[in-house]
């Protein structure tokens, strides 16, 4: 079994919020209850949405929340030569195709009928295209996605908090058709790379673990296992957001609260300590096991 080495992998796109907060706070609960190292990664690949201010406020808040890391914060943007590496490995064994296919014509493809696939499933059109057909659209100069050739495999893994999973992987993209590596590629070519033994991250990307587990298989990486926490929930019961005001650390010092005190909130929320408790992170270490978060039972995920 690999060594319990976790990492936290935000991306630098906006202002991490409670919710991105108490899982970073689980993540590092999760390895340093083990004695295993903790890394932090940047992903960073959609350049688009990246915003350079956002780098150290993010290392700030999280310094602030009084966790730790070791080693230097890793930039998915520095490491484009593994990612192209790995897609080389997929091409050499035949699994990955071009598609030319824009969202529009993926959507239609997947409502129409007889498509009975699963939202955001690719119907697999540029899979059988025909060579003429193919070089047709090459010609057209357009650059494609590469999708892998994953026929309609199913993937089932225990997770720590989840329980037993099962998910379908369709042909998902590993290189979009400007250029950019996919997360799905990325995450998996560096947890393994960086020695990840145990991903600790928000249940709302447990449908992509499937894919992430049949692609380490196919690169020959050994798989970390899993433990998706509870999102944090806003009063209203719906996933915590913007909307349900005072979110960031600068939001809760404006209303006079400490980092302290706002991860004695977060540590509450999951019954690690009573509210108003104040908690220093190791005593939160000493608390911490991964039962807090089971789920309870009839409990909806
Ligand atoms: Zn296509």
């Amino acid at each position: 079994m690999l060594p319990s080495d976790g990492r936290f992998a935000p991306s630098p796109t906006g202002t991490l919020h409670l919710g991105n907060l108490r899982t970073a706070l689980l993540a590092w609960l999760f390895a340093r209850s083990q004695d295993a190292r903790f890394l932090l990664r940047m992903e960073d690949l959609d350049t688009g949405r990246v915003r350079e201010r956002f780098y150290d406020e993010q290392v700030r808040d999280l310094g602030a929340l009084g966790l730790d890391w070791d080693g230097p914060v890793v930039r998915q943007s520095d490491r484009l030569d593994r990612y192209g590496d790995a897609i080389e490995t997929l091409a050499a064994r035949d699994l990955v195709y071009e598609c030319w296919c824009t969202r529009a014509e993926i959507r239609e493809a997947a409502s129409a009928p007889h498509g009975d696939l699963p939202e955001g499933f690719y119907p697999g059109t540029c899979l059988r295209l025909t060579g003429a057909e193919r070089a047709a659209r090459r010609a057209e100069g357009r650059p494609p996605a590469l999708r892998v050739r994953a026929g309609a495999a199913s993937v089932t893994f225990e997770d720590e908090v989840a329980g037993t999973v099962t998910g379908a992987v369709d042909d998902f993209v590993v290189r979009r058709n400007d250029g950019a590596y996919a997360y799905n590629l990325a995450v998996v070519v560096d947890d393994a790379a960086q020695g990840i033994g145990e991903v600790v991250r928000g249940a709302d990307l447990l449908d992509s673990t499937p894919r992430q587990l049949w692609l380490g298989e196919r690169l020959g990486l050994p798989a970390p296992r899993h433990a998706h926490v509870p999102l944090m929930l806003g009063e209203d019961g719906a996933r915590l957001a913007k909307r349900h005001g005072a979110v960031t650390l600068a939001d809760r010092a404006a209303l006079g609260e400490t980092p302290d005190d706002v991860r004695a909130l977060l540590a509450a929320s999951v019954g690690l300590s009573e509210p108003g408790e104040a908690v220093t992170p190791a005593e939160l270490v000493a608390r911490f096991s991964p039962a807090v978060l089971a789920p309870r039972a009839g409990a909806a995920r």
